[in-house]
């Protein structure tokens, strides 16, 4: 589902564009140090691209304070990233 509708409750089902298809876009300013993956549809991937990556967090909050409270959920390496540095000296 796209993340966007997920967190701010926008029923896409009730506009006139397809719905079916998901994209998948990158966000490189949003984190500082890594890139921000999240799953769009169609109506929001044409936001984004029209307004641009700090507008487009300002109109969403809810998405933003999702991804500021838990910033691994929308990164591509959230499943083999160790982030203890237990076994590797720094
Ligand atoms: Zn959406």
């Amino acid at each position: 589902m796209c993340e966007v509708c997920r967190f701010e409750g926008t029923d896409y089902r009730q506009l006139k564009f397809p719905k079916t298809k998901l994209f998948m876009r990158n966000l490189y300013t949003v984190l500082k140090q890594e890139t921000l993956s999240l799953v769009l549809c169609y109506v929001h991937e044409i936001e984004l691209f029209a307004i641009g990556e700090p507008r487009f967090m300002e109109i969403h909050p809810n998405l933003l304070r999702a991804i500021s409270k838990k910033p691994q959920l929308f990164t591509k390496k959230n499943n083999n990233n160790n982030d203890d540095d237990s076994g590797s000296i720094a």
